[in-house]
């Protein structure tokens, strides 16, 4: 349980005006976040709950497609990012000097680090085909890190990995990711307005990427949707086309939308395995590429899109599942011990409580701070409400309010 007595940050009395959008003022108003400086924030205690939560979901559904956590480091040295000719042609990479006049990047995204550590472990097609992922921080010198979370210099990123006998093993996994991205959106409740979008796929392949792209009045993207078929894509095949072109059912009647990317898939193919020279021997003893996919989700720039798509002029209103606690007891200090009970009892039960036991603030104050971060259920112990029973409980949704007695 969190008691308010104990807890080291306090609400803001007013709202600070952020100009582009609403719900970077909701958290600092409520306390969630603080910047460092432009694209580097600091997560403070509510917001690390949140993260976590949405960080689980994302984790549970790649478990879900077998995939293996594991944990890179995010320094890594010139020499691999000189093997596929990246170091001078990435521009967001932070370069870092180091002893012995050596060089390192801060990982921008792990493709030169995870292929020759995997390779050591592939020798046959029976050591094929595996996934694995990692859930890190990420480091990227953007030049325009303004947007708030949005788009920041350091950032949270879940980056999946796949290693496959052949093209086809490898398309197949990627529908099995897009059907695990899919319950992922779904699970944060921002599915419905969440596009599965065709994009560019590099110019070492001919196949499509896919990013996930939610429609958000102040996101950075355009997306395309057909309105016949609903398939969305991405700006860039539509400015190669000159005009739209719906690539699954021909229409050209369409929409366009603000969405900000949440995720991405890309069939890498080759492109990694070729330049550390990553074989394995088929059956009849032949020697052959290894196929990879990487796929990845912004958790950062996804809690943002999800904090932004739930805030309205006044408050953030969270899903239940991701709210960062989901019962907030207003108590003053003479019932305190009760409100303990009641709170170890409700723990039991699975819920997660705070505790506003903090003295000499007052009741309409408690109320202010509970509203302000829009915990699902709020609980008043109060002697009146021992009186006529045990607690008060309102539902913040509905705004229900009724009283709980010691015999329900
Ligand atoms: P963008 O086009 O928005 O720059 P990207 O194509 O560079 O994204 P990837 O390199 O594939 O994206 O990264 C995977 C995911 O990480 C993206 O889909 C996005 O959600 C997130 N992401 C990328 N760059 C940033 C950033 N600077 N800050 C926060 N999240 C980011
Ligand atoms: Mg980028």
């Amino acid at each position: 349980m969190l008691q308010l007595s104990k807890f080291p940050v306090k609400t803001l009395k007013s709202a600070p005006k952020i100009s582009d959008n609403i719900s970077t003022s909701h958290l600092l108003q409520a306390g969630f976040i603080r910047q460092e400086m432009a694209g580097a924030y600091n997560y403070l205690p509510l917001w690390l709950k949140v993260l976590r939560k949405i960080e689980n979901i994302v984790r549970e559904e790649m478990n879900a497609i077998w995939a293996q956590e594991i944990l890179m480091s995010a320094l890594w040295s010139r020499e691999h990012w000189m093997e596929t000719g990246r170091w001078d042609v990435v521009d967001v990479l932070f370069k870092l000097p180091a002893a012995e006049w050596k060089e390192y990047a801060l990982n921008p995204t792990h493709e030169e680090l995870v292929t020759p550590l995997m390779k050591e472990f592939i020798q046959s097609y029976k050591d094929l085909e595996f996934w694995v992922y990692q859930i890190q921080n990420k480091f990227r010198n953007e030049k325009r890190a303004k947007s708030w979370l949005l788009r920041g210099r350091e950032f949270l990123m879940k980056d999946l990995y796949s290693f496959h006998t052949s093209e086809e093993k490898l398309l197949q996994y990627y529908e099995n990711v897009k059907i695990a991205y899919r319950k992922v959106y779904d699970r944060l409740w921002i599915g419905k307005d969440t596009y599965e979008t065709i994009s560019w796929g590099g110019d070492f392949t001919t196949l499509n990427s896919h990013e996930y792209q939610t429609v958000l009045s102040i996101g950075e993207d355009n997306i395309y949707i057909c309105q016949d078929c609903w398939v969305s894509h991405n700006e860039e095949l539509i400015n190669l086309e000159t005009w739209f072109v719906c690539q699954k059912c021909g229409s050209k009647n369409h929409k366009i939308y603000k969405a900000s990317e949440v995720g991405n898939i890309f069939p890498l193919m080759t492109k990694f395995t070729d330049a550390f020279d990553v074989k394995y021997t088929d059956a009849d003893g032949k020697t052959n590429m290894v196929y990879m996919g990487c796929y990845g989700i912004g958790i950062s720039r996804l809690m943002w899109v999800i904090a932004e798509y739930f805030s309205d002029e006044k408050w953030l209103v969270w899903p239940e599942n991701i709210a960062p606690v989901t019962h907030y007891i207003i108590v003053m200090w003479e019932n305190f011990d009760t409100a303990k009970k009641l709170a170890e009892l409700l723990e039991k039960e699975g819920k997660e409580v705070i505790i506003d036991d903090r003295e000499k603030v007052w009741f309409w104050q408690k109320a202010s701070d509970a509203d302000l971060l829009w915990i699902p259920y709020r609980i008043v112990v109060s002697d009146k409400t021992l009186e006529s029973g045990w607690y008060e409980l309102k539902q913040r949704l509905s705004q229900e309010t009724q009283i709980i007695s010691l015999d329900k």
